[in-house]
């Protein structure tokens, strides 16, 4: 089957063409600006150079129709028509407790979307958008929505809720509920094969160290527990977000800067995190090399990152009483050996026995601990277009 990948965002749209037999990705590439001055698209065919392509799109129909337009343009084509698209996979960040699978799209599902809405203010709505647009272009070509959120459903109460009044969860639906939940599944799944064993015997502690960090404990197949909560806000140091603080910070720092809370909010999610800390970049490359160059802030800001998710994975190491495997993911998490060293230094009492040669590896699935040692510790590249492609199929198939 051919299979169109859609993530869909308020201004952009990121899409990916995989072939579901080879799991070849056709073509892939990003709408830019949708809706505003300047919109643009890019597309890249396998092996091909990206081609960008200034082009009005004052909305998100007018992105999908250029994406389907580029696909199956006669000469930098893939595909001779919309015929040959056999279904679309849309990521949808927020399912709230109504999803805790991925679903075929019908007017019942957009529905129950649309009631999360209010969970994920900037992302659903968007999301929802994509949908429509699909639907208007490719009528009849079966949809499949996969939830960031459902993965982790199968939290446990203790895991999920908040130390607030109760009514509040049961009214408002304030609770925990995670997020990356493709690529903690699919990463999960994926070090169990390559390991030859089964997800189901497993307790695997998966830290997906992008832009956006979290980590989940996933034991015997399942989510237990994951850092994120109510919103992508809440756990490990991020790029630009704060992670975990006291609430209290909020009206505190509202008062001295005399900003309302929204406005410290923003703050914490775009201006926080390593970025803030380090008064360098939110990108990890350039937090590494001012590292190098003996910057102290750029020092204390990985230091303290790395604090964090070393302490998160000592508490899921609780959560679960024992670990088998520590797999890191995503753009830090693949690449940036030095967090995974500073990590790493924590866990020794686990038998992790890392091999500090194999810790340079970047991007590719291995083993980073020596053979016998009591905790695998592995690196995972994740895939969460290929993850949101498999849904797809076994939904529509
Ligand atoms: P997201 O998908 O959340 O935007 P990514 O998973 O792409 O984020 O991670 C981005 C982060 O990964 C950046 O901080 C970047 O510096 C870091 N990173 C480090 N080394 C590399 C590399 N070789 N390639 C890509 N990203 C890298």
């Amino acid at each position: 089957m051919n299979v169109l990948v859609i993530n869909c965002g308020s201004s952009s749209l990121k899409y990916q063409f995989i072939n579901s037999d080879t799991e070849e990705v056709m073509a892939k590439g990003l709408c830019e600006r949708i809706g505003i001055d300047g919109s643009q698209i890019t597309y890249q065919k396998a092996g091909g150079d990206k081609d960008i392509t200034v082009s009005p799109m004052p909305d998100h129909t007018k992105a999908v129709q250029l994406v389907i337009d580029k696909l199956t343009d006669p000469v930098n084509g893939v595909v001779k028509s919309l015929k040959e698209i056999d279904a679309v996979g849309h990521r949808i960040v927020h399912g709230g407790e109504k999803f805790a699978s991925s679903v075929v799209i019908n007017d019942e599902v957009i529905k129950a979307i649309e009631e999360c809405n209010d969970l994920a203010p900037l992302h659903n709505p968007a999301n929802l958008i994509g949908i429509h647009a699909c639907e208007k272009l490719m009528p009849g070509v079966p949809m499949v929505a996969v939830f960031d959120t459902a993965f982790h459903q199968t939290m446990p109460p203790k895991a999920y809720l908040y130390g607030l009044p109760y009514e509040y969860y049961e009214k408002y639906k304030v609770r925990r509920y995670g997020f990356h939940g493709t690529s903690h599944d699919f990463v999960s799944s994926e070090a169990a094969k390559f390991l030859g064993k089964d997800r189901k015997d497993l307790k695997i502690i998966v830290c997906h160290l992008g832009n956006g960090a979290s980590i989940s404990a996933v034991m015997n197949g399942k989510s237990v527990d994951t850092s994120m909560g109510l919103t992508p806000l809440e756990g490990l140091i991020m790029g630009t977000r704060s992670g975990d603080l006291d609430p209290a910070i909020i009206t505190f720092l509202s008062n001295k800067l005399h900003m309302p809370a929204e406005g410290i909010i923003d703050i914490l999610n775009k201006k926080s995190g390593v970025y803030g800390l380090s008064r360098v970049s939110s990108d990890f490359r350039d937090l590494e090399k001012a590292y190098n160059e003996g910057n102290e802030l750029a020092k204390i800001t990985l230091e303290t990152y790395s604090y964090r998710v070393a302490k998160y994975i000592g508490s899921y190491v609780a959560a679960m009483n024992g670990v088998d495997v520590i797999a890191y993911t995503a753009g830090v998490g693949e690449n940036t050996s030095l967090v995974r060293k500073m990590v790493g230094e924590y866990l020794t009492y686990l038998g992790t026995n890392v091999d500090p040669e194999k810790n340079k590896i970047r991007g590719e699935i291995v083993v980073l601990s020596d053979p016998g040692s009591k905790v695998t510790t592995m690196i995972v590249p994740t895939n969460e277009e290929l993850a949101i492609c498999r849904e797809t199929v076994r939904l529509v198939k």
